[in-house]
């Protein structure tokens, strides 16, 4: 606390990001990024934006970049939206969509980020708890009144994810409400509900580059949806900064977009590991959710959740772990390479012995 702060900012309660440690031959499983690295056609555009180039301001509508993503996904460039990572696409959204006198719905279980942003501007929220398995049962958004809804799907850090059929009941049944889809993992297996936006204009489905493509340092994320949406993402990033996105990350997003081959072998690889390593930790006895993420969320009956991460940390392998209520027994553990994966499962079996 500081005399010089102001009122809002005495108020508010900061989003911890997942630590990023540099000690050598560390295994970090701990924030989901993608171990493959990004698209070689990317990095090579970004080599060759990096220049003399850098002295003039980048084109502060993305108008290419927007191109590539409305070409990929079957939209209008007008139906596109990009931000400095999706974290700053929600922030946009969370001003622009989903304030409102009655509340914003999201899980008790979901993105920490979300409640973050709800002080930040003031927005009235409720959280709806999960199933008991970790589900979200669309029921119980139907059975309350709200100005607007927010899911991750998958969400996170169950990884579970919602069924395309039940986003498009949801909708159906809160016309006016906007419903803002947070597909951050959705290429790990996920139904897109993309192909929903056609018929619902109150739909807003927001993706990162920073999982699936590997482009966590590059900070792009981007929104789909009916334009009406998009121009109001539009007013607040224009009241906000005109360039959100550098020269470098729109040249590199763009080319990411692009390398669709080397998109769907990476992340194939990702979900391959993620099915053996959940194999392997299932032989250990834990309980795993079904995941359709780059990640495993999962507990052990046995042992304590706290005290698995930190034997795991011992021996320089690094895990997400919230202290939260419901989810204090689970590890939140990143697919990484098949080695990382195996590391962790020789360690984990070893701290069981
Ligand atoms: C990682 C993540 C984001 C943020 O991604 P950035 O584009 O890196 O800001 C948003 N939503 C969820 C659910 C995430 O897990």
């Amino acid at each position: 606390m500081s005399r010089f702060w102001s009122d809002a900012v005495q108020g508010l309660s900061p989003y911890v990001p997942g630590e990023q440690p540099k000690l050598p031959d560390l295994v970090k499983l701990n924030t989901n990024e993608n171990p493959y690295g990004p698209s070689p056609r990317a990095i090579a555009a970004i080599a060759a934006e990096n220049g003399d180039n850098l002295k003039l301001y980048p084109d502060p509508n993305s108008d290419r970049l927007k191109g590539a993503i409305a070409r990929l996904h079957a939209l209008e460039p007008a139906q596109v939206f990009v931000g400095n990572g999706s974290d700053e696409v929600l922030a946009h959204a969370f001003l622009a969509l989903l304030k409102h006198d009655a509340p914003l719905l999201f899980p008790d279980i979901s993105y920490s980020f979300y409640p973050v942003y709800c002080k930040l501007y003031g927005i009235a929220a409720e959280t709806v708890p999960l199933a008991d398995d970790f589900s979200i049962r669309v029921d119980d958004y139907l059975a309350r009144p709200c100005g607007a809804i927010i899911l991750a799907n998958p969400n996170a850090p169950t990884g579970r994810a919602l069924p395309r059929a039940e986003i498009a009941r949801l909708l159906r049944a809160k016309p006016d409400a906007v419903v803002v889809i947070d597909e951050a993992y959705i290429d790990f297996g996920g139904e897109s509900a993309i192909p929903l936006i056609a018929e619902f204009p109150n739909l807003l489905v927001i993706h990162t580059l920073s999982k699936s493509r590997s482009l966590a340092g590059l900070r792009v994320g981007f929104a789909m949806g009916h334009r009406e949406l998009i121009d109001g993402l539009e007013r607040v990033k224009n009241s906000f900064n005109s360039y959100p996105l550098d020269r470098l990350a729109i040249v590199g997003a763009e080319a990411a977009i692009d390398d669709t081959a080397y998109f769907d072998a990476t992340r194939q690889r990702v979900i391959a590991s993620r099915e053996r390593l959940t194999g392997k930790l299932e032989a250990l006895g834990f309980e795993v959710l079904p995941s359709s993420a780059n990640f495993i969320f999962a507990r052990h009956p046995g042992r304590d959740g706290a005290e698995l991460a930190a034997a795991l940390r011992e021996r320089s392998i690094i895990v997400r772990h919230f202290r939260l209520p419901r989810i204090d027994q689970f590890l939140r553990i990143s697919i990484g390479t098949d080695a990382q994966c195996n590391r962790l499962a020789e360690a984990l079996a070893e701290i069981l012995k």
